[in-house]
């Protein structure tokens, strides 16, 4: 799927029309990086977040050994003590160096590997690079650009005036640099319009990485204007700060959470003791996550409060791969079966040098949004080997590693009248260890999205009259559609309202229902649609005479009939 706008443009306002997502405080001009789900989007997100819960926590599959897996779950505080995040590394941290332009008018800022490069040359001497916002080499802006900037024939109009400008803010930059004058004759030899003349023609573009590989930002175009005008990559704390208590000092700070993890990790060892868990097991946590993002975009994709679903499984370093494959392959499943289709979903291994430090291997799980032309990342499954507990067990100076009781009691009788070698045998390894870690960490509001984008369909439907008429239909999967089903009176009387009513109020003690008995039928059909409401419930004449109502299906439009005191057990076998 290429990259698509106007779908883009098309669901957002959807979104709005109809009560899924709303920009954040919209009423004072909003705010950026913040959105509010309406009454359809809080169900959406809701079934996702409860599906997640329901399928990963209460109700696990089976381990790759074919035994239950142990699952716990927690709800931790927003606000921890800001050590926590000392320990982990995001203050003073590494995290998220970023670049700004200084250029007046444009003062762009930028995640520095968010910026894609291109290497200008003149002979082997990278004489500048151009820098891409978000885009990688093979994207078609870059392929347009490389193009632009090597006068390539098929060039359209408007690239070679492009590429034009740009070659020219090459060379004015590029001229300066020491080196490039080197490979260039001397101003002897030719005079400085033919050097420039020389300089043009001799100039290819290649692509190449990010501008993080880049030695010096400064021979970078700035993404927004194109003038070399960017800062050297700097770090960026992406933490919100507060102050907890009255006095707002240096010691009362602490930090709104840049993500769930942490909370998971500094309760491993009540969750241990209080559910007398043993390796392997997990916790999962569902909860809000807030980050200064730089550059917020792409609708809620990329939003500076989100909601996570973690999952940290405890294991032991030995079978720390199997567990690896295992969650790689349940997550990505968990994905299709509620409804991602297989092609615009993807499961990537990532390359070595784009693990952190600490960690052996990582997987993403991609969709193709509309808004890109590249897969984007829905969720991390990592293995972090036991990078989290290590640190937290070193800054906290409280014993977080785990003891193997039950094999410590098979293998007591080898160490019977040698205490000493009892009492050190049971501080090491096999018995005493920190566990490896496998972290499937997921976005909410990203599933969210992605449901949002694949479900969203344009195809005709007959009317009221039986003409086909275009009609935007939301294909949710029943288990995550925001209303499970509609009632319908045919018409406003003969006892018809009253029967939708009462279906109505029995179907609603088990699921999320909606009663509309007014309007044309087509028109109220429609409105589901664009619900993406599966299933719609008509109470006619002959629900009267015989007892049995019309179900509609939203995507096949067939119809089926089917008795009244029927209908809530009809809809639950198709919502299991
Ligand atoms: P990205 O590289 O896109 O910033 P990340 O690798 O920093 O993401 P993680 O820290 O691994 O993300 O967070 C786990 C999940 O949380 C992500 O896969 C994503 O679904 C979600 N997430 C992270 N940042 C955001 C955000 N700003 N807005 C919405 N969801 C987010």
């Amino acid at each position: 799927m290429a990259a698509d706008a106007t779908l883009m443009e098309k669901l957002t306002a959807l979104c709005k029309r109809r009560g899924f997502i709303f920009p954040g405080s919209e009423i004072y001009g909003g705010l950026g990086g913040f959105w509010d789900y309406g009454p359809l989007g809080v169900e959406l997100k809701r079934n996702v977040k409860e599906l997640w819960w329901r399928d990963m926590v209460l109700n696990p599959p089976t381990g790759p050994d074919g035994k239950e897996i142990s699952m716990q779950g927690i709800d931790a505080a927003l606000i921890m003590n800001p050590k926590v995040w000392e320990a982990s590394g995001h203050v003073g941290g590494f995290r998220d160096p970023m670049v700004s332009c200084k250029a007046e008018g444009c003062k762009a800022l930028f995640r520095a590997d968010q910026v894609a490069v291109m290497k200008c040359l003149i002979g082997s001497t990278i004489v500048a690079h151009i820098g891409l916002e978000a885009a990688s080499k093979d994207s078609p802006e870059a392929v347009s650009l490389i193009r632009a900037l090597n006068d390539d024939p098929q060039c359209t109009k408007q690239e070679r005036r492009r590429g034009k400008e740009l070659r020219r803010a090459i060379r004015d930059a590029a001229l300066e640099h020491p080196a490039v004058r080197q490979v260039l004759p001397t101003q002897g030899q030719l005079a400085e319009d033919e050097i420039e003349e020389t300089f043009e023609r001799s100039l290819r573009t290649e692509p190449s990485g990010s501008l993080l590989s880049v030695e010096d930002a400064s021979t970078v175009s700035c993404p927004r204007c194109g003038k070399f005008t960017l800062t050297e990559p700097r770090e960026f704390n992406l933490m919100f700060e507060t102050h907890v208590g009255a006095l707002q000092a240096a010691s009362s700070k602490a930090y709104l959470r840049p993500e769930t993890a942490q909370g998971i990790f500094v309760n491993f060892s009540n969750v241990l003791d209080t559910m007398r868990v043993k390796i392997p097991f997990g916790i999962g946590q569902v909860g809000k996550a807030l980050r200064n993002e730089i550059n917020p975009r792409n609708f809620t994709f990329r939003s500076r409060e989100f909601e996570q679903m973690e999952i940290e499984f405890f294991c032991h370093p030995d079978t720390a791969m199997e567990w690896y494959d295992f969650w790689r392959k349940v997550r990505y499943d968990w994905y299709v079966n509620l409804g991602l289709k297989s092609e615009n979903l993807r499961l990537r291994d990532q390359e070595g040098d784009e693990l952190a430090h600490y960690s052996k291997c990582c997987a993403d799980i991609e969709y193709l949004f509309p808004f890109s032309d590249e897969f984007q990342e829905l969720e991390g499954v990592a293995h972090r080997g036991n990078y989290d507990l290590t640190k937290h067990h070193e800054h906290s100076g409280k014993d977080l590693t785990y003891f193997d009781d039950e094999l410590w009691q098979q293998d007591a009788h080898k160490y019977k009248g040698d205490k000493d070698a009892a009492k050190k045998a049971k501080r090491e390894m096999p018995y005493r260890y920190l566990p490896t870690v496998i972290e499937p960490s997921a976005g909410a509001d990203r599933a969210t999205l992605a449901f949002l984008c694949e479900a969203y369909t344009e195809d005709e439907a007959p009317n009221d009259k039986g003409q086909m008429d275009k009609r935007v239909v939301m294909k949710f999967h029943p288990k995550i559609a925001p209303i499970k089903a509609a009632f319908f009176p045919l018409v406003n009387k003969e006892g018809m309202p009253e029967l939708a009513q009462q279906l109505y109020r029995d179907a609603k003690q088990h699921m999320h229902v909606f009663l509309d008995v007014k309007g044309a039928i087509g028109r109220r059909y429609r409105r589901q649609d664009e619900a993406g409401t599966p299933f719609c419930i008509t109470v006619d004449g002959d629900t009267l005479k015989d007892g049995t109502v019309t179900i509609r299906d939203r995507d096949t439009l067939e119809q089926v009939r089917v008795a009244k005191d029927q209908v809530v057990s009809w809809l639950k076998e198709r919502l299991a």
